[in-house]
C-alpha cells in the first residue's frame, strides 16, 4: 500500500484540474511565505499551472536580492520579523524596527504584525498592542506600508490548544486590541488574514467591516478556510456580493526547502479555488488533522467537505486581483 499523501488524498492529477476550473483571468495571492529561491522554483510551477500572476510573500530578509533576482516584481514582500533568530532578544524589539526600515528600502509595500494566541508562548511583545508594536506601526505607516495582521485561529484551537484562556484569552477578545488599532491607524488599509481570523462567524466579519473602513480581509489558510467556509457556501458568498473589494485571495502556502512538493503547493490551489468558483461538493483531497483534534474517533487522515461558493465572475474579479492593484496605488 503507498502511504497517504496528505496534499492529495483523492490522487487527483492537479494539472489537469487546474486547467479544468473556470476562472481565466489573472490571480494575485497576497498572502504566501516564499522561503527560499529552490522551493520558489517549484511553488511558481505550481502557481503558473493555477494562473498565479503576482505573490506578496513574507520571507527571511537575507532572501530577498535572490529572490527578486530571478523572480522580478511577480513576487512583492510583506516585512516580517526575523523568526530563524526569534530567541535573540532584540528579534521583536530594536531588531524588527530596522528590519521593517530594510524591508521598506527594498520596496515593501505591506508590514505584517503577527498576532496569534500562540505568539504569547515566544514572547509578550507578539501581542497586538505593545508599546514595542505601536512604535512598528508608526514607522511603518511613516514609510507608506499597508499592515496585515493575523489575529485570532480557528475556534477548534480555542476548543483545545487555547482552553486556557487565562493565558490566550478567549477568542472575542482577540478583537479588543484590534479594534482599537484599526481606529488609531484608520488611515492605512489593513489586511486582516484568514478572514481575519473568523471565518466561522461572518456575521462577526459584516461588523468590522461595517465599522472599520480601513479593514480588508484575505482568505488564505486552506484547510481552515474550507472547513469552514464549507459549511456556509451560500452565506459567504452573499457576504462576498456584499463587500466588493474588500476579500483578497490568499493562500498561505508555505514553500520551503524542508518541506516542498507540487502537489503540496498545487493542493491549495486546487482547494481555494475549487472552493471559490464551483459548486463542488465533495470530500476536501487535504487532511485536515483538526478534525481529529476535536473529536479523537476521528481517523487521523480525515478530510472535511467541500463545498463551493460559486462565486460570479464580478466577484472573482474583485477578490482575486482588482482589491489587491486598488490597495497597491495606497
Ligand atoms: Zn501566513
Amino acid at each position: 500500500m503507498p502511504s497517504v499523501n496528505p496534499a492529495n488524498l483523492l490522487g487527483l492529477q492537479y494539472r489537469q484540474e487546474a486547467s479544468a476550473l473556470p476562472w481565466r483571468g489573472p490571480i494575485w495571492d497576497v498572502h504566501a511565505h516564499i522561503n527560499d529561491v529552490e522551493s520558489a522554483r517549484l511553488f511558481f510551477q505550481a502557481a503558473d499551472a493555477f494562473g498565479i500572476e503576482r505573490v506578496w510573500s513574507q520571507q527571511p530578509y537575507d532572501q530577498l536580492d535572490a529572490l527578486r533576482a530571478e523572480f522580478g516584481e511577480r513576487i512583492q514582500f510583506i516585512a516580517v520579523p526575523d523568526y530563524f533568530r526569534r530567541n535573540e532578544p532584540d528579534t521583536f524589539t530594536t531588531n524588527w524596527l530596522k528590519r521593517i526600515e530594510q524591508f521598506a528600502a527594498k520596496g515593501a509595500r505591506c508590514c505584517k504584525f503577527w498576532a496569534a494566541p500562540r505568539g504569547r508562548d515566544l514572547t509578550p511583545h507578539l501581542s497586538l498592542d505593545t508599546p514595542i508594536r505601536r512604535e512598528g506601526m508608526r514607522l511603518a505607516r511613516s514609510l507608506g506600508m499597508m499592515f496585515m495582521t493575523h489575529v485570532g485561529d480557528p475556534d477548534t484551537w480555542f476548543a483545545t490548544l487555547y482552553r486556557d484562556a487565562n493565558k490566550y484569552g478567549t477568542k472575542p477578545h482577540q478583537y479588543e486590541p484590534l479594534e482599537r488599532l484599526l481606529d488609531e491607524f484608520g488611515d492605512v488599509p489593513w489586511i486582516g488574514a484568514h478572514m481575519a481570523g473568523d471565518p466561522e462567524h461572518l456575521d462577526h466579519l459584516q461588523d468590522l467591516l461595517d465599522r472599520h473602513a480601513n479593514l480588508y480581509l484575505d482568505c488564505s489558510a486552506t484547510k481552515w478556510m474550507v472547513r469552514e467556509l464549507s459549511k456556509h457556501p451560500l452565506e459567504f458568498r452573499s457576504f462576498v456580493q456584499r463587500n466588493p473589494g474588500r476579500v483578497l485571495f490568499g493562500s498561505d502556502i508555505v514553500a520551503s526547502k524542508a518541506d516542498m512538493s507540487f502537489d503540496l503547493f498545487a493542493s491549495r490551489y486546487w482547494a481555494l479555488r475549487t472552493l471559490l468558483e464551483t459548486d463542488h461538493d465533495g470530500p476536501s483531497p487535504i487532511v485536515d488533522p483538526d478534525l481529529k483534534m476535536v473529536d479523537p474517533s476521528m481517523p487521523a487522515d480525515s478530510s472535511p467537505r467541500l463545498r463551493g461558493a460559486k462565486l460570479d465572475p464580478a466577484s472573482l474579479g474583485m477578490l482575486y486581483h482588482g482589491a489587491a492593484k486598488r490597495l497597491m496605488r495606497f
